[in-house]
C-alpha cells in the first residue's frame, strides 16, 4: 500500500478468469471499492490482468510472465474461477492458472469456511465452521515438489498416485489452523486416516499434535475422515475449525459448504505468511456463463475476507470494517428474499449485485 498524506491506496490485483468470472469478478470489484471508499482516506487501486482464456488470446499462455510479475508488486489479488479444462493443447494439460499463482507464491493454505446466512436454507441451520486445507501437497500428488506429475501408468491396466507429507508443511497449516481457532470458539478437529494409511496422514496428525501443544487455550479432538464426513452431516454445528490435508480438505469443504446453505455463497481464501488471494470455492459455471445468472456472493464474501487479511496484516481497523460492511451488506440482501436463481431466487447477478452496492454504502 502506498501513504499519499493520510490516504492509503490499497494496490489490489484482479484476474477476471473464465465463464462467469466475467460476471461476478466486475461485482465484486464495485461492491470492494465502494465498501473501502466509505471508509475515511481508504481507496483501491485496480490493476486488471489477464490470466486463464483471456490471456491465451492476448498472450499467447494461460499464466504469462507479465502477469506473475506484475502480481509481485500488488498487495493482494482477486481471482477468477478457470475452466481450463477446455483448453486447446497443450495449455489443457499444464497446471491450471490458479494453480501456478498458488504455487510462484507459496499460497500454502486454503481457507474455508461455512456458515449459514439468514434468509438462505441450510441443512444444517447453525453450521458456523472453517476448514483449514493444505495446498501444496497430500494426496494431490501432481502439486507436489519432488515429483512431475504424481500419478503414473505403468502399463495401460495400472495407474498409481503418490501422496506427498512433509513435516514442515503439515506444521505449517496446523499453525494457521490453530491460530484461526483462537479466534473463534477454539476448537481445532485434526483429519486423518490412520488406520489404513498410518505414514502419510499419521505424519500429519503427529504434526498438527506437536502444534496444539503451542496453543493450551485450543481445544482438539482428531476424527477419521470417513466418521468425520457423517459427523457433519449428523451434528455440523459442533465443529468450529477442522485441519486437513489438500485432499480432505477439498472433499469436507465442499460437503460443510452445501450443507450450510450453497456452493455458490461458499468462499475461500487462499494465503501464505505474506500473501493473500480472494477466490471463490466454485468453478466458472460454463453452463450460466454470459447469462447474468450467476450468484456472486462467494466471491463478495472471499474479497470480504482478503480486506480482514490485510487489516489484520497491515493492522489497519478499516480495512476489517470495509470486510465487515460487505458482509452486512450480503446478509441484509439475503435476508429481504432478493437473490439468485440458484437459491430460487429471480434476480439476476446485476440485480443482485445492485442491491449488495447499495447497502454497502448505506451501512
Ligand atoms: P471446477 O472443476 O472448476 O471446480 P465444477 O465442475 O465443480 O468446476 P462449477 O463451475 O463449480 O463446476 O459448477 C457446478 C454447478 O454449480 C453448475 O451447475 C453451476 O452452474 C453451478 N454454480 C457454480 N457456481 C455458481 C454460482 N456462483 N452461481 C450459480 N450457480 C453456480
Ligand atoms: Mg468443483
Amino acid at each position: 500500500d502506498v501513504a499519499h498524506g493520510g490516504v492509503k491506496t490499497v494496490r489490489i490485483g484482479s484476474m477476471l478468469g473464465d465463464g462467469i468470472g466475467h460476471e461476478i469478478v466486475p461485482a465484486t470489484m464495485r461492491v470492494v471499492e465502494a465498501a473501502m471508499e466509505v471508509e475515511k482516506d481508504l481507496r483501491v487501486d485496480w490493476v486488471v490482468l489477464p490470466l486463464g482464456r483471456d490471456a491465451i488470446e492476448s498472450e499467447g499462455s494461460p499464466a504469462p510472465d507479465s502477469t506473475i510479475a506484475e502480481l509481485k508488486s500488488l498487495d493482494t489479488w482477486i481471482l477468477g474461477p478457470h475452466d481450463s479444462a477446455s483448453y486447446p493443447e497443450p495449455f489443457r494439460s499444464q497446471l491450471t492458472p490458479g494453480g501456478v499463482v498458488r504455487k510462484t507464491f507459496g499460497l500454502f493454505a486454503n481457507i474455508r469456511p461455512a456458515a449459514t446466512h439468514p434468509g438462505v436454507r441450510a441443512v444444517s441451520p447453525s453450521m458456523d465452521l472453517v476448514v483449514v486445507r493444505e495446498n501444496t501437497e497430500g494426496f494431490y500428488a501432481d502439486r507436489n515438489m519432488f515429483l512431475g506429475s504424481g500419478e503414473f501408468m505403468p502399463t495401460p491396466d495400472v495407474a498409481l498416485a503418490v501422496g506427498v507429507f512433509t513435516r514442515a508443511a503439515c506444521e505449517r497449516i496446523a499453525r494457521e489452523a490453530f491460530t484461526q481457532a483462537r479466534s473463534r470458539r477454539k476448537h481445532v478437529t485434526i483429519v486423518h486416516k490412520t488406520n489404513v494409511l498410518s505414514m502419510t496422514t499419521g505424519l500429519f496428525r503427529d504434526a498438527c499434535r506437536t502444534v496444539a501443544e503451542e496453543f493450551p487455550d485450543v481445544t482438539v479432538d482428531e476424527q477419521h475422515i470417513d466418521a468425520l464426513t457423517a459427523l457433519l452431516v449428523r451434528r455440523g454445528e459442533d465443529f468450529d475449525v477442522i485441519v486437513a490435508e489438500n485432499m480432505f480438505g477439498d472433499i469436507l469443504s465442499d460437503l460443510a459448504g452445501e450443507l450450510s446453505g450453497s456452493l455458490g455463497m461458499a468462499p475461500s481464501l487462499n494465503c501464505s505468511e505474506t500473501k493473500a488471494m480472494a477466490q471463490a470455492a466454485h468453478g466458472s459455471a460454463p453452463d450460466i456463463a454470459g447469462k447474468n445468472r450467476a450468484n456472486p456472493t462467494a466471491l463478495f464474501l472471499s474479497a470480504a475476507m482478503m480486506l480482514d487479511w490485510l487489516g489484520d496484516h497491515d493492522g489497519d481497523t478499516r480495512l476489517s470494517r470495509a470486510a465487515r460492511r460487505i458482509r452486512h451488506a450480503v446478509d441484509g440482501a439475503l435476508e429481504s428474499r432478493v437473490a439468485t436463481a440458484d437459491l430460487g431466487g429471480r434476480a439476476s447477478t446485476s440485480e443482485f449485485a445492485e442491491t449488495v452496492l447499495a447497502r454497502t454504502l448505506r451501512v
